[in-house]
C-alpha cells in the first residue's frame, strides 16, 4: 500500500496542471502532485490530497505537463565533437574519411568534454538517461556524474587496438574494474558493448557474451544496421548477423540490438522468442540512408523497441522529441499507412521501451517507489495549445525547447532556462576547445 499523503515523509512536492504518468494504465492526472523523497517518487495523486502536508518544500509548475524523463536507448555522447563536421556522405566515406582518422587522435580529456556538451544538450531537451557506447568510457562516466544524469556505459569492443585500449583483454579488464567501481552507484551502470559483428571476431563476441554473463551485465551491440553488414556477414561467416549472434550466445533478455534495420520476418520471430531488446534510431538510419527498421512489424509482435538518437555525428542532434516525431512520420510514410506507429507507441518507445533497452525497467514511468526522474513542458508555449491528447502533443507538437524542468533522482538539473548541476558558460568554453581539436587537420 502507498502511504497516504497526510503522513507521508517527503523532500519535495511538485505540482502541475497535468501529469503524464506512463504507468500501466497510461493515466494522465489533472491538477496533480508528485511527492519526492530520497531520489524516489513517494506518492502521486490529486493536488488537494497533499494540501495538509506541512513538512515538504513545494514547487508548483502551474501550466505545465510533468512526465517521465525521456531515455536515449542508443548513443555515442562524446561524438558531439563531430557534429556537422562531415554530412551528406556515403557511410563508408564518412566513417573512413572523417570519423575514424580523427578518432585515432582521441584523448580521455576530449572525450569528457564531448560527453559534457552532450549532457548539457540532453538535460536541456528532456533526456534523463541514456545508453552510451564509446571509447574512454571512464571519461563519459565523469561527465555524466558531473551533469547528474543517469547512464548505462559501455567501453566499445573492437578487434583492433584503439586510442583507449590496446587489446580486447584490456577492455575486459576495464569493464571488470568499472563493474566493481560502479556496483553501488545509483545513476551509473556498466554494460559489455561489442561494436558490431564486422569490427569484432567470433572469439571476441563469444568472450563478450561470457563476460556479460559472468558479471551479470547487459550486452549492447549494433546489429543489422546496413545491407553491407548483412552481405559481409553472410559472405564471411556463412550466417546473417542475428543467427551469427545467436550461435555465439549473444541473444537473450538483457541484450540490446541497436538498429535492426535489416531483420526479416523470420528474424523478427526469433527476436521475439529471444526477448532481446531493440534500440531504434530512425534519424540516423535516414541520414545515413541505411534503411527503415521494421518497427510496425515489431509492435505487432509485442516487441516495444527503445528509441535512440545514435551519435551527434550521424543525426545531428540528441533531441528525443525530434526523434519521436521523425519516428512516427517515417513509419507512416514508409508503410503508406497513417495508423502505424501511433503517438502512444512512440512515446512508449522513448520511455518504457528505452528503459527496457537499458535493462533498467524501473525507469521511464512515474509511479510510487520508482526513481524521481522527470521533466516538465511549459504549456504556455503557443505550439502546445490547445491540448486534446498529451501523447499527441508530446510526439507531434513539442520541439524540445519547451522543456522547463528536468530532475534526476530527485535532484533538479534544469529549471526555467538555468542549469543547476552544470555551469553553462564553462560547458561553452569547453565546447570551443572541442571545436579547435576536431577541426585540426590530421
Ligand atoms: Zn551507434
Amino acid at each position: 500500500m502507498n502511504p497516504t499523503p497526510r503522513d507521508l515523509p517527503c523532500d519535495l512536492l511538485i505540482s502541475a496542471d497535468l501529469i503524464l504518468t506512463q504507468d500501466e494504465e497510461r493515466r494522465v492526472l489533472e491538477n496533480a502532485t508528485v511527492a519526492v523523497r530520497g531520489g524516489q517518487i513517494a506518492a502521486l495523486g490529486p493536488k488537494d490530497s497533499f494540501a495538509d502536508l506541512q513538512t515538504a518544500e513545494r514547487l508548483d509548475l502551474g501550466r505545465a505537463l510533468l512526465m517521465p524523463g525521456l531515455i536515449n536507448a542508443h548513443t555515442h555522447v562524446p561524438m558531439t565533437f563531430f557534429r556537422g563536421l562531415a554530412d551528406d556522405l556515403p557511410l563508408e566515406e564518412w566513417l573512413k574519411g572523417y570519423i575514424f582518422p580523427r578518432e585515432q587522435g582521441l584523448t580521455a580529456e576530449i572525450t569528457e568534454l564531448g560527453a559534457l556538451l552532450a549532457c548539457a544538450e540532453m538535460t536541456r531537451f528532456g533526456c534523463t538517461a541514456f545508453a552510451d557506447m564509446y571509447l574512454f568510457e571512464d571519461s563519459v562516466a565523469a561527465a555524466v556524474d558531473r551533469a547528474g544524469l543517469r547512464a548505462l556505459l559501455g567501453e566499445a569492443v573492437f578487434a583492433f587496438p584503439t586510442p583507449a585500449s590496446a587489446s580486447f583483454a584490456a577492455v575486459c579488464d576495464k569493464v571488470r574494474e568499472q563493474a566493481i567501481r560502479f556496483k553501488n552507484h545509483s545513476r551509473l551502470r556498466v554494460a559489455v558493448m561489442p561494436h558490431t559483428v564486422y569490427t569484432t571476431t567470433r572469439e571476441i563476441l563469444r568472450a563478450s557474451a561470457d563476460l556479460a554473463a559472468e558479471l551479470d551485465l547487459p550486452l549492447h551491440i549494433h546489429l543489422a544496421e546496413t545491407a553491407y553488414e548483412v552481405e559481409s556477414c553472410v559472405r564471411e561467416k556463412g550466417l546473417r548477423p542475428l543467427a551469427y549472434c545467436r550461435e555465439l550466445g549473444l541473444l537473450g533478455p538483457s541484450t540490446t540490438l541497436a538498429h535492426c534495420v535489416m531483420l526479416n520476418e523470420d528474424e523478427l520471430d526469433e527476436l521475439e522468442v529471444s526477448r532481446a531488446k531493440v534500440a531504434h534510431n530512425p534519424k540516423s538510419n535516414m541520414k545515413l540512408a541505411s534503411g527503415v527498421a521494421p518497427v510496425p512489424a515489431m509492435l505487432r509482435r509485442g516487441i516495444l523497441p527503445g528509441l535512440g538518437t545514435d551519435g551527434a555525428a550521424s543525426n545531428n542532434s540528441l533531441n528525443l522529441f525530434a526523434e519521436m516525431s521523425a519516428c512516427a512520420l517515417l513509419h507512416k510514410v514508409f508503410a503508406a499507412d497513417p495508423t502505424v506507429c501511433t503517438a502512444k507507441d512512440v512515446l512508449d518507445m522513448a520511455t518504457i521501451g528505452s528503459a527496457a533497452a537499458l535493462s533498467w525497467p524501473e525507469l521511464g514511468r512515474l509511479v510510487p517507489g520508482g526513481p524521481a526522474d522527470m521533466i516538465a513542458l511549459d504549456l504556455k508555449s503557443p505550439n502546445l495549445q490547445p491540448l486534446f491528447n498529451p501523447a499527441s502533443q508530446v510526439v507531434y507538437a513539442t520541439c524540445g525547447q519547451e522543456v522547463c524542468f528536468s530532475m534526476v533522482e530527485g535532484r533538479i538539473l534544469y529549471q526555467d532556462g538555468a542549469y543547476l548541476a552544470l555551469d553553462h558558460e564553462e560547458v561553452l568554453r569547453e565546447a570551443d576547445k572541442l571545436f579547435a581539436w576536431a577541426r585540426k587537420k590530421l
